[in-house]
């Protein structure tokens, strides 16, 4: 075939690289087949040559994104408030197709899979709630920020579930807990030995609180309780009745307390979580850890 840019001479095969964009970051595919002209230089690509550089780009694009399992897709799920049926018409798939990913019965197939990020990608703090690796590096600056300072376990979970955009409900699907459990432990209102301690483990796992961290918001908890068990008197005189209000009331009398405690703080002889507890809750940690990998 003739160059059709100065029609001087034949084309030849040869290898080229190309640069393509995949989710604004640039990938270079290299080892392209293309005709060159010798004469001129231009660079052209036969039709079957471009399907070949479409498929290569494609499967680029598949395999970055890491195929969602089905506990990522049955938070995405709850996540959008969609009921199985309706995440079926939304994605334009069969009627069981979802709920089968969702029970782990059928993998999601690669593009399906892709079509899937795109959506998690376009709707607001999706990828926080659904996604670990999106959720770690939030977390883990929020925690930077935080775990420093003196606060309670239960302050320090609502702070972070607000700080990093997370959704209450998505936070306890995820960890495996009751939306009533979590409230009480924002609250402060559990001593925290009677925190299950596999729940405390699954707790400090899902927010990347190291050991010694979570050994403080606990003793940090205890001390709040203790106030808050010579100030019942207050919260009983409570006018408020309706549950939302009752809430908002718990929250603002645990943030009182939560500085009371952190005037008081040192001088306090203070009273600590047992050993006992902390040790069950580090081997919990080490067997979740161990499962997770
Ligand atoms: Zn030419």
């Amino acid at each position: 075939m003739i160059c059709t840019n100065c029609f001087e001479a034949e084309y030849n095969s040869a290898k080229t690289e190309l640069t393509v964009t995949v989710n604004g970051e640039s990938h270079v595919l290299i080892d392209l087949d293309c005709e060159t002209c010798p004469a001129c230089g231009e660079v052209t690509f036969t039709h079957a040559q471009s399907l070949e550089i479409d498929k290569k780009r494609i499967a680029l694009e598949f395999g970055l994104k890491p195929l969602l399992t089905a506990v990522q897709l049955k938070i995405l799920r709850h996540f959008l408030g969609m009921k199985l049926d309706e995440i079926c018409d939304l994605l334009h798939i069969g009627r069981n197709t979802y709920g089968r990913w969702e029970r782990g019965e059928v993998e999601i197939t690669p593009s399906m899979n892709l079509l899937v990020h795109n959506l998690i990608e376009k709707v607001p703090d999706a990828s926080v709630n659904v996604l670990e690796m999106a959720r770690i590096p939030v977390i883990e600056k929020t925690n930077a920020g935080l775990l420093g300072s003196h606060i309670s376990l239960g302050e320090y979970i609502r702070e972070v579930i607000a700080a990093a955009r997370l959704v209450p409900e998505i936070v306890c699907l995820s960890i495996g807990m009751e939306p009533g459990e979590l409230v009480r432990i924002e609250n402060n209102d559990l001593q925290p030995e009677k925190i299950p301690c596999e729940l405390t483990a699954k707790i400090a796992l899902y927010f990347r609180i190291p050991f010694d961290a979570l050994a403080r918001l606990l003793n940090e908890t205890l001390k709040v309780l203790t106030m808050k068990s010579a100030v019942s008197a207050v919260h009983a005189r409570s006018t408020c009745y309706d549950a939302k209000g009752a809430g908002i009331q718990a929250s603002s009398v645990n943030k009182i307390l939560e500085k009371l405690a952190q005037k008081k703080g040192a001088e306090q002889g203070q009273t600590q979580v047992s050993d006992d507890y902390l040790a069950k809750v580090k081997a919990e940690l080490e067997r979740l850890q161990g499962t997770e990998e």
